[in-house]
């Protein structure tokens, strides 16, 4: 014979990342276009001295400085290089084979994956026609062998968001044995005063957990780390399915300064705030159609033109991410960036 994956890995598609090319901006990722702060960076050089060593497995430091951030117990925080990692800790410590994971789709690319080499079901229910998360229709997908839901909000790639009154009435219709887990990636960039406000939600239901990442608002996509609030036994699981010592020491540390310098980094989600409404705008100057965003981000319903569109910005100099024959998301960049990307934009 010859050597080969357990059956079905290699069915699994390999995670793709948005493009990037010397000369070209990179508007495909959903990352902060600002360069890391100054003090974020010295804290770096310093932790930088220390890598010969493990870092701290546990991250106290740093899980203890998120709970006080959100004023939950260090026990409820569970940390991973990356949300994505901290999702498939979620997922590994929720549902094996045989069980279920109820997501809406099209949602975050990762989700169908790391369901799947879980060995468990992904159970994707489409998008309402408004691009938001249909959740009757998810609560109806629920099975005896769900274990889990994923609710991303706002939702990752149409930036469409889940408000409290509804998510409400979801969860009082979820079985008190299925973990609801809310990807919170981009709640910085939220504007809207209905949305679920994740943190809360955890507090009051014995189900319910947060993700949250320091790679969008925070600027530290590098260095790898995001976290989850969970109620202390999810918390504790997710420690037992982590990797050993997977977030850095370097990490730890950015993590940690970057909570402390939160108002100049909000200064910059709120530039990037104020220039998605711009770009918003100019899109629908040129007859496209786009929902409202409370994510860095626009979706385009680009349709059967999506990859036209794609390489029309792609000769402009201009790199996002093309779901084909569905459309486009465009990361919101520095108003310089985004001047290209209108320059380059055809009409619809
Ligand atoms: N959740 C959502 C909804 C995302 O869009 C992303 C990044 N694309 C992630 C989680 C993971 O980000 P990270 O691993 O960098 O924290």
């Amino acid at each position: 014979g010859e050597v080969r994956g357990r059956p079905g890995i290699e069915d699994l598609p390999v995670y793709v990342q948005g493009k990037s090319a010397p000369d070209a901006v990179k508007l495909s990722s959903n990352e902060n276009p600002y360069p890391p702060l100054g003090p974020v960076l010295d804290v770096v050089r310093e932790e930088a001295a220390r890598i010969n060593r493990y870092p701290d497995m546990g991250a106290v430091e740093l899980r203890g400085r998120i709970a006080a951030h959100h004023g939950v117990r260090a026990d409820e925080i569970a940390v991973g290089t990356g949300s994505v990692e901290v999702a498939q800790q979620l997922v590994n410590a929720s549902a094996g084979p045989g069980d279920e994971v109820v997501f809406a789709w099209r949602s975050f690319e990762a989700y169908p994956i790391l369901v799947r080499i879980a060995g468990a079901t992904p159970v994707m229910v489409p998008l309402a026609p408004d691009e938001r998360h249909d959740l009757d229709a998810m609560a109806a997908a629920i099975t005896p062998r769900t274990r889990l839901v994923l609710i991303c909000t706002p939702n990752n790639p149409t930036g469409a968001v889940v408000r409290t009154e509804e998510f409400e009435r979801f969860l009082a219709a979820v079985p008190r044995d299925v973990l609801v887990v809310v990807d919170e990636a981009y709640v910085h960039f939220d504007r809207d005063p209905d949305s679920i406000d994740g943190v809360d939600l955890f507090r009051r239901h014995p189900n319910v957990a947060v993700l949250h990442t320091f790679s969008k608002a925070y600027g530290l996509a590098g260095l790898r780390v995001g976290y989850a609030i969970a109620p202390e036994r999810i918390a504790t699981n997710l420690r037992r399915v982590a990797v050993p010592f997977g977030v850095s020491g370097l990490a730890q540390a950015a993590a940690a300064a970057s909570l402390d310098a939160e108002s100049a980094l909000a200064e910059r989600v709120d530039l990037v705030v104020s220039e998605r409404a711009r770009v918003l705008a100019a899109v629908r100057d040129r007859g496209w159609r786009p929902v409202e965003s409370s994510g860095n981000f626009v979706w385009l319903r680009t349709g059967a033109r999506t990859d036209a569109v794609g390489e029309a910005l792609r000769g402009g100099g201009v790199l996002v991410r093309a779901f084909s024959g569905e459309g486009l998301r465009i990361t919101i960049g520095t108003p310089e960036m985004n001047e290209r990307l209108l320059a380059a934009l055809p009409s619809a």
